[in-house]
């Protein structure tokens, strides 16, 4: 029987009640698509979302935790960010915790007077107080709320970023995962919600474990033993530090170059030859993505002036391609070890390091040109390639020392709306963009995708695809909305991006048939692209119109593998787009019509 329990729980008045949801998980199986549809029915149009009634949504789906690469928790929210959908995924414990304890989803709303964290331990679920937690790194408090009892555990977190409302502020998942971008860090915040401990220790109930286990080995065998994820494991994403600087499409100084000099001391290469410690993986995941640099932090800077070796603790820091680009490339970051402690000091803070690159890329290009002066920063210099000043600046983000760092903290859009810079704030959808400049299918799929990210339909992976063939406007918008269908599939499945070649089709529909679950391949087509229309139906009503959405305009000015891209291919790209979606029935325009269908 599909697990269908909703865990609700309330921080205003405490109640927690479970409301079991057969109804959503057989039609939508978990993951982006059971929260899409909570997302409709538990948010009021246009609301806050740092009101109390603003609702976290966490999801698994029915294959959580049975099979290899089948790990991501989705969450769902009002982002305070783009002001529309939050939608993020973490790898980790968290999905496979929560379906141990006995839930398929987890909602939380209201809000707490005071700090506190939610502790899940099956059957029994309880609100504690949290004020020793509150200020803690994400890190801090993941050793403080890590149990030695059996069973799943996972612990999430805001840092400091989130308890102050940073709209980029992310919430960090047994230390070294993350819900990112969109600030789900900021409503945890808002909420005075500091972590989340989830253990669970009822397992997962399977009827026919035999045809289960043998599925479980075909799966796992194509992982191990196809070339399909070697990638992930040998270098991880931050592979592509080089490739795409070689193909001349890695963005540089706040997108203004597509080639960074210096990309060989920060390549993933050169991590693995001096930093790397270790890789760790996702359970039941045997790729083990996650690369681990060993960074020695000091004690106190004012003991250890000019002894650089000198040194307090060794921490283990994630990196991959985002943030090496984000607080890299793209800020002339050419010492690695610097680039460890940006990142790091992005994680200590909970702050999403790819906005934070952004953010500081735009306010070291307006510092060059005057649009903000020292007084704007408090003092500091923001320089290309300096870490020290970086550093500093995020703190003062994070604590939102004055004006200008409150509209740091807003993002790069509301930044550079009170202080000019607009056409080198580098953010699609209001989302900080990722670390491509490949050709057009990086700039229309965030675009257009529901969630304005580069995962919502791989348009960079079509760029490099038609390198030196003509452009056929048709075929890339294709290719995105096939993407996105599909990949919403995927994502209601709660897998992993970098599994979609494991698991085709064919191999989706079995694995799902071993559990009891009969669907074709065109049902399955058929309800990713209602997942899609589901989250348009929010976004519309919420007011995003794609047509309004602003384009840089660094992005026609810096070179590409396609040359110099043209605003009027991309123009008619979002024009066929919107036909070929109005044509399934999905309108992207904020109609009267479309409003009213949603409210009845
Ligand atoms: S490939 Fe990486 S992110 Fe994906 S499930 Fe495995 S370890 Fe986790």
């Amino acid at each position: 029987m599909m697990l269908s329990k909703v865990l609700y729980v309330n921080l205003s008045n405490k109640s927690i009640n479970v409301v079991d949801r057969p109804d959503l998980f057989s039609k939508y199986l978990g993951g982006s698509g059971v929260a899409s549809k909570l997302l409709l029915e538990e948010t009021k149009p246009k609301m806050d979302p740092f009101s109390p009634e603003a609702p976290i949504i966490f999801t698994t789906s029915c294959m959580t935790g049975i099979f290899p690469c089948i790990v991501k928790a989705v969450s769902m929210f009002k982002s305070p960010l783009t002001k529309n959908l939050g939608e993020s995924h973490a790898g980790g414990h968290f999905a496979s915790a929560l379906r141990f304890a006995g839930y398929a989803a987890l909602i939380i709303r209201g809000a707490s007077d005071h700090p506190v964290a939610l502790e899940i331990m099956d059957d029994e679920v309880k609100i504690r107080m949290a004020d020793s937690l509150w200020g803690l790194s994400p890190l801090d408090v993941e050793k403080v709320l890590r149990k030695n009892d059996k069973g799943m555990q996972s612990v999430i977190s805001c840092g400091r970023a989130g308890e102050n409302l940073v709209y980029y502020s992310n919430v960090i998942v047994d230390r070294y995962h993350h819900f990112g971008r969109l600030g789900l860090g900021a409503i945890f915040g808002s909420k005075k919600l500091k972590a989340i401990s989830v253990l669970g220790r009822k397992g997962i109930q399977i009827d026919n474990p035999i045809d289960v286990k043998d599925m479980y080995d075909k799966i796992n065998q194509k992982v191990v033993k196809s070339d399909e994820m070697a990638k992930y494991h040998y270098l991880g994403t931050s592979a592509n530090m080089l490739e795409l600087n070689e193909l001349g499409a890695l963005p540089t100084r706040n997108f203004k170059e597509s080639r960074f000099e210096d990309a060989k001391s920060i390549s993933g290469e050169a991590m693995a030859e001096s930093m790397l410690r270790r890789k760790i993986s996702c359970p039941g995941c045997p790729i083990a993505c996650i690369h681990l640099a060993e960074l020695r932090t000091g004690f106190a800077p004012e003991h250890e002036k000019g002894k650089k070796e000198i040194f307090h603790e060794e921490v283990s820091v994630p990196y991959n391609y985002e943030p090496m680009y984000a607080l890299g490339s793209n800020l002339l970051i050419k010492d690695r070890r610097d680039l460890i402690l940006l990142i790091y000091h992005c994680e200590k803070l909970g702050l999403d390091a790819m906005m934070t690159g952004t953010v500081l890329a735009w306010a070291t290009e307006a510092f060059e040109e005057g649009r903000i002066n020292l007084d704007d920063t408090e003092g500091i210099k923001p320089e290309w390639g300096d870490a020290e000043s970086y550093i500093k600046m995020i703190d003062n983000i994070v604590e939102m020392k004055n004006k200008f760092y409150v509209k740091l903290a807003q993002g790069v859009v509301a930044a550079s709306e009170k202080y000019g810079g607009k056409e080198y704030a580098m953010a699609l959808g209001n989302n900080g963009m990722a670390g491509y400049i490949t050709g057009y299918g990086c700039i229309v799929g965030p675009l257009v995708g529901a969630r304005h990210s580069h995962l919502s339909n791989s348009g960079y992976s079509i760029d490099q695809k038609i390198i030196n063939e003509p452009i056929k406007i048709e075929s890339i918008v294709d290719f995105l909305i096939e993407q996105e269908d599909w990949l919403y599939v995927f994502y209601s499945l709660g897998a992993c991006y970098f599994a979609r070649r494991i698991y085709s089709k064919e191999l989706i529909v079995e694995a799902l048939k071993t559990l009891g679950i009969n669907k074709t391949q065109e049902e399955l087509l058929n309800m990713g692209k209602e997942v899609f229309h589901n989250l348009y139906k929010f976004k519309v009503r919420e007011g995003f119109e794609l047509e309004a959405q602003n384009i840089p305009k660094r992005i026609f000015e810096v070179q590409t593998p396609h040359g110099k891209l043209d605003f009027k291919l991309i123009k008619s790209m979002i024009e066929y787009y919107i036909k070929r979606r109005e044509k399934e029935g999905i309108s992207l325009r904020p109609e009267e019509k479309a409003i009213k269908e949603l409210l009845k």
